[in-house]
């Protein structure tokens, strides 16, 4: 019998915050993603590893990411527009 084991990224789109790209400084607000890596066993998620939060730069051109904290996350989100 042998384990299939392995780590997976799931990434979700939490919403488009205001701010300015620091790459581009493209002002017309950033893609705030909460990237979740996931211990899987036989390709079955079982436990959160870690939780990572970074910012997209929606230019196209650009596509800058920046990592951020939770607590920053939080921040941004809760002042985004719904
Ligand atoms: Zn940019």
């Amino acid at each position: 019998m042998f384990l299939i084991f392995g780590l997976r990224t799931r990434s979700e789109r939490l919403g488009v915050v205001p701010g300015a790209c620091r790459v581009c400084d493209h002002s017309g607000g950033m893609l705030l993603v909460r990237e979740t890596t996931r211990f899987s066993l036989f390709f079955v998620p079982l436990f959160r590893v870690r939780t990572k939060h970074a910012l997209y730069c929606t230019n196209p051109l650009c596509g800058a990411r920046t990592e951020i904290g939770a607590g920053e996350a939080r921040r941004l989100l809760a002042a985004a527009p719904h």
